[in-house]
């Protein structure tokens, strides 16, 4: 009886430890930075669509504000909101720690241990992470990385940072069950010749797309294409801006005023003096650029709980520049508000996990942190994600669609609707029989039939 029990109950364990029923699911995580979702429809990337043909898309991915790089890619492997995980800019100010934050300053932990990646909870157990690149991986975040991982240089090819990862994620012990892969374009192109310039935007995504080509030939090489789950997704888009576009902070209020600490489209200005005084400057200075005292930014942004957001923030509109005075060097930009469709990104994946041929309209980038615990049958960390937002991709969940939900429901009524309508109008249609009309009697059947 205590065998069965223990069988029983082993076999509990194994079905359910993670999402394929395999005792080890592995998950590797990637990022093309900059990659817009519409990049997808305007412009042919054969290997992309292969991988998403026998794969997921999910066509638009609702970011986290400010739509930035160092942000997203935490929120992405948080599942928090900035505000939570305290990624909140590119550049930032501690007022307390009197310390700052940029992307050549980036490795001190402090920035980084108010949230718990999924790498590191990924290494509590029998397991390694493994990361080329991602934000954040080369930084001892809660005293660990990585068991591997490679330090931040944008000179590191392509190819060289896939065949570290494949390695790695084929001859590891502990195994490596987590890995990430970061590439710096099609953001850098972006902004350089902005995302309407589709001339070069052309030949940076062919190129993109043959790194995707690249990585999917290097996982069926190994025997890993069958067996790894991979996600392809991205932290923003791009939006195109102008030297017409540009809101020139000079003219407004003096800089003895204030410290920028965060310049466009979002910028986080600190008051040197009387903070109302610097507000009603800016307040009125220009009617593309919107101007929030911290208190009272949207709650929709989700920007407001944390000592790094500075006390005034300035939004730009999409395609606007907020400038000192200097002249604009990009023809691209992101940043703005998250609710622009401009400003998101797409994700595809592929693996047993991932159902074949599937596409969902929508989701959030806070809501793929769950999926991927989900997948590696860990715990999450608190986080502002969704999981049913992911089940539908998943081949072990079952999920509504609720389109397709809504469309069955309206169809069944139809169909119920004109059968009812049928069954009424042919009932009207047959002469209604007499049943208790009397027997109308003639004079000579008063006769007695049986006499
Ligand atoms: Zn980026």
């Amino acid at each position: 009886m205590n065998l069965m029990l223990m069988l029983f109950f082993s076999g509990i364990v194994a079905c359910c430890g993670n999402s394929t029923g395999n005792p080890l699911s592995r998950l590797l995580l990637v990022s093309f930075d900059g990659f817009r979702a519409d990049y997808l429809k305007t412009y042919e990337l054969p290997h992309l669509q292969e991988f998403i043909e026998d794969g997921v898309l999910v066509r638009q991915v609702t970011n986290t504000f400010i739509t930035k790089t160092f942000p997203n890619h935490y929120s992405i492997v948080t599942g928090l909101y900035e505000e939570s995980h305290g990624m909140v800019a590119n550049d930032m100010y501690d007022a307390d720690a009197q310390k700052t934050f940029s992307q050549f300053n980036d490795s001190d932990p402090f920035w980084w241990n108010e949230a718990v990646p999924i790498w590191v909870t990924n290494q509590q157990g029998n397991r390694a992470s493994a990361a080329a690149m991602w934000p954040g991986t080369d930084v001892k975040i809660h005293n660990t990385t990585p068991q591997f991982f490679m330090k931040y240089n944008f000179s590191v090819t392509f190819e060289e940072r896939v065949e570290k990862i494949v390695t790695w994620l084929n001859s590891s012990n502990p195994p490596v069950s987590f890995a990430t892969l970061y590439w710096e374009e099609p953001d850098a192109s972006g902004h350089k010749y902005g995302p309407d310039n589709t001339k070069n935007m052309r030949k940076v995504l062919e190129q993109v797309d043959n790194h995707i080509g690249f990585l999917t030939s290097k996982l069926k090489a190994l025997g890993l294409w069958d067996t790894v789950n991979v996600i392809i997704t991205s932290d923003h888009g791009m939006a195109p801006c102008s030297a017409k576009k540009l809101i020139i902070l000079d003219g407004c209020i003096g800089r003895n005023n204030y410290t920028l600490i965060d310049k466009s489209p979002v910028a986080a200005v600190l008051p040197r003096q009387n903070k109302t005084y610097v507000y009603n400057l800016l307040k009125n200075c220009n009617d593309h650029m919107k101007v929030y005292l911290k208190e009272e930014i949207p709650e929709r942004f989700h920007y407001r709980h944390n000592k790094r957001i500075q006390p005034i923030i300035l939004v730009a509109d999409e395609g606007w520049t907020i400038v000192q005075n200097e002249s604009l060097s990009k023809l691209g930009d992101h940043g703005y508000d998250n609710a622009l469709p401009s400003m998101h990104p797409f994700l595809a994946a592929h693996g047993p996990a991932f159902h074949r041929g599937y596409k969902q309209s929508r989701m959030n980038n806070v809501d793929i942190y769950p999926m991927m615990c989900h997948i590696l049958g860990l715990t999450p960390q608190p986080h502002n994600g969704t999981f049913r937002n992911a089940k539908c991709l998943l081949v072990d969940q079952w999920c509504i669609n609720l389109p397709e939900a809504i469309g069955i429901v309206i169809g069944a009524l139809i169909v119920l609707t004109t059968f009812t309508c049928i069954i009424i109008i042919s009932k009207n249609r047959i002469p209604s029989p007499h049943p208790f009309s009397r027997l109308q009697l003639q004079d000579d059947d008063d006769d007695p039939l049986i006499g």
